[in-house]
């Protein structure tokens, strides 16, 4: 497209604010104004000219003319996609809120929402990617319902969802059909008209052909789209079109889906909501859980959290005002498996072993054993979780007192024993374990604790004579980080245990979440202790989650689960978590660790913010901190109101992160916390542009790069 500057044409010349990619960390912020020949609608898709590249950008929103000196020196848009539909104002309002809220450029936050290939792709291609879609509503979604009938519970709960505006949470035990609930929601949305649509959100990517083809049962293939990142970018492209023209009714997907353009979105699902996995790490540090609720808000869409654990957050604000909480979402109770009799009946018996009596340096108590080998004979499948991979997390030296020490990071190498290696966690750096003390000679160096190679090691040793009912030996599978790396060999080795064609399961969190393993009727934490004692607030919680989550695997299937375990060694068999655990009681759980957070001022009861700063010294990281916060201190002499919110905001001191130093670099924080959000939030807009000119000013030059992270998952 070409735009005429002639004098007579300037009457014609449309002036456009458009969001652009700009570069993470430029100061350039706000969307860059373009002209145009044609006056383009605010959601349009336009290839425009950004320093000497072309990119990809969209129309924010009509701009008055420019001063003549700037009008002159403004650039015109290259071109519109103007095949593909405008993206609609509650996307864009949803973009600006993540962008506004999470402390990032609004050209970042938009076109990261945008799947890549709408950069490369030109018109003619673009074209026979849209023909390939079909038209708006063109496949009603069948209903295949197979006349299930739904439990006292589901009923009830779906039908305080139809007749109320939510938010809800469906705080629903493991197998008391919080799927089928999503799914009789989902129908009753998409029958609101011919092109409503539902959003449906699991944590892990390894979950959704499990949901997919629940739902693809349900309601036909055709109707759903999958979005998620392990997508490649062809795939990724006719998902995000198939949702956006409104071919797909139901979207499925993981976090990056919920800034997917759905434009007549009727209901969002939010399942597992409590997972950590909803918050992104890196870039726009926006939880999908918490935007899904906004989206929800703007979009007229009602929104289900689910969890048999809520998140703390959830659980208080779902809590009725009258008994402390906040209110704001309605609650829904299915605490009954399908099939059983009772509360918790179906849910597999707690058993907590005194690791405190048995013989040190126990692995696997005996009692523990016994159990296992007794499942395995009669055909049944073990899953053993340890959160540690590896064999040994440090090898040492007794004599010298040498540690497997990373060069470039403040943590110990693991040592692996199956490539002899010792590797950093943290940086990637591997070598060869030495044969000797590298400090002092000593041939005889030794590990301390233990990773889920030496479980796996140690469990095939002692089930070494045990046989199948077959007269088989016994079948050992070990599933984390290390054992999957490599493209479908998590999905090859899930489907193995599915298939029953393992019999004990070692392996990370990574195996406790929602795989939904029929013949598993016994579970074993065999070392959670640690979460105990975190210096993270949030880390019960989680442990709690794990292991709620982790029994819940046991006895899904009610032929063979009659009487599944859930086995806890620990140290500390009276830990309050461990009773409530024993009880299923997550309520009463939920209840202290709130008590305790508001006692302490911790979320939900305060709102947190971190400043992170890296720099080749910890000194340099933490000044930067610092300076920033004294830097913010000095504003409120020229505005009250940035006066009245930094009132409202207590800085902590700039500390080193729990791994202080990362591949050599150094990383420090500083806490921001207030019991007022609009409060921070104008503190943390306050510090951007002092961010900004502190990382250009030659006395920070040692800075890498900083972040700021608005609620933060861990601290
Ligand atoms: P959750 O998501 O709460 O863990 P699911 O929705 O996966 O539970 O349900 C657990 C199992 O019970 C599934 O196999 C599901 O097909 C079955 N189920 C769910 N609702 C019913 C019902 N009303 N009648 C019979 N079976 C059901
Ligand atoms: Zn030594
Ligand atoms: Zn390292």
């Amino acid at each position: 497209m070409k735009v005429d500057c002639g004098p007579d044409a300037a009457a014609q010349t449309h002036w456009l604010a458009v969001a652009v990619p700009t570069p993470a960390h430029s100061s350039v912020a706000e969307p860059l104004t373009y002209r145009s020949a044609q006056p383009l609608p605010p959601g349009t898709l336009v290839r425009v000219p950004l320093g000497r590249r072309e990119v990809l950008g969209v129309v924010w929103c009509a701009q008055p003319p420019p001063p003549a000196a700037l009008a002159e020196r403004t650039r015109a848009i290259a071109g519109a996609l103007a095949d593909v539909p405008a993206l609609d104002a509650a996307w864009r309002a949803l973009v600006a809120f993540t962008a506004r809220y999470y402390q990032r450029a609004l050209g970042e936050v938009a076109l990261a929402a945008l799947p890549p290939q709408l950069r490369t792709l030109d018109a003619v291609q673009m074209a026979r990617r849209l023909k390939r879609a079909p038209a708006a509503g063109a496949d009603a979604p069948a209903h295949q319902s197979k006349t299930i009938a739904l439990t006292a519970e589901q009923t009830l709960a779906l039908a305080e969802i139809d007749q109320n505006p939510g938010p809800f949470l469906l705080f629903g035990a493991t197998g008391s059909g919080k799927t089928e609930v999503y799914m009789h929601a989902a129908q009753a949305a998409l029958a609101q008209g011919a092109a409503a649509q539902v959003l449906v959100l699991v944590p892990e990517i390894n979950l959704t052909p499990q949901l997919q083809a629940r739902f693809a049962e349900r309601f036909g293939a055709a109707a759903i789209a999958c979005l998620h990142s392990g997508l490649t970018p062809a795939q990724r492209l006719k998902a995000w079109l198939a949702a956006h023209t409104g071919q797909a009714r139901i979207v499925l997907g993981t976090r990056v889906a919920v800034l997917a353009s759905i434009p007549h979105l009727a209901l969002i699902v939010v399942d597992e909501e409590h997972d950590a996995s909803y918050k992104q790490q890196e870039g726009a540090r926006y939880s999908a859980r918490d935007l899904a609720l906004y989206r929800g808000h703007i979009s007229g869409a009602k929104v289900i959290l689910g969890s048999a654990t809520p998140s703390l957050e959830s659980w208080h604000a779902s809590a009725p005002v009258a008994e402390g909480g906040a209110g704001r979402y309605q609650r829904l109770a299915m605490t009954h498996r399908v099939g059983a009799a009772g509360e918790h009946a179906g849910l597999p018996r707690v058993l907590r072993v005194d690791m405190g009596r048995q013989p040190k340096g126990t692995l696997i108590a005996p009692p523990l054993l016994a159990a296992i080998t007794e499942r395995v004979a009669r055909g049944e499948q073990a899953l053993l979780l340890l959160n540690r991979r590896g064999w040994a997390p440090v090898l040492h030296c007794a004599d010298c007192g040498w540690k497997s020490e990373c060069p470039h990071c403040s943590a110990y190498r693991v040592f692996h024993k199956i490539d002899r290696t010792l590797r950093c966690h943290h940086c990637g750096l591997t070598e060869r374990v030495p044969r000797a003390c590298p400090a002092c000679g000593n041939l005889d160096i030794g590990t301390q604790g233990r990773g889920t190679e030496q479980l796996e090691e140690h469990i095939t040793e002692l089930l070494a004579g045990v046989q199948r009912p077959g007269g088989e030996a016994v079948r050992i599978a070990r599933i984390d980080a290390d054992s999957t790396r490599g493209k479908g060999r998590l999905e090859g080795a899930l489907a193995a245990v599915h298939a029953g064609d393992v019999d004990v399961l070692v392996g990370t969190q990574m195996i406790a979440k929602g795989h939904d393993f029929r013949r598993v009727t016994l579970v074993a934490a065999i070392n959670p202790d640690a979460a105990l004692f975190s210096s993270d607030f949030r880390a019960p919680e989680r442990l709690f989650a794990l292991l709620m989550q982790s029994a819940g695997r046991a006895g899904r299937d009610a032929a063979v689960g009659a009487d599944s375990q859930m086995w806890v060694q620990t140290q500390h068999p009276q830990h309050p978590l461990f009773v409530a655990l024993k009880a299923h009681d997550y309520p009463g759980f939920a209840a202290r660790q709130l008590a305790e957070r508001q006692q302490a001022g911790f979320p939900p009861f305060t709102h947190l913010a971190l400043l992170r700063a890296e720099a080749r010294s910890q000194d340099a990281a933490q000044a930067f901190l610092t300076a920033l916060a004294a830097q913010a201190a000095a504003l409120p002499a020229q505005d009250a109101a940035h006066a009245e919110a930094l009132a409202q905001v207590r800085w902590y001191p700039a500390v080193p992160l729990a791994v202080q130093r990362v591949a050599g670099i150094e990383r420090a924080q500083m806490l921001l916390e207030s019991p007022h959000r609009p409060a921070l939030q104008r503190v943390l807009a306050a510090c951007q542009p002092l961010l900004h000119a502190l990382r250009a000013a030659p006395a920070h030059r040692a800075i890498v790069r900083w972040a700021v992270d608005v609620d933060p998952q861990s601290l």
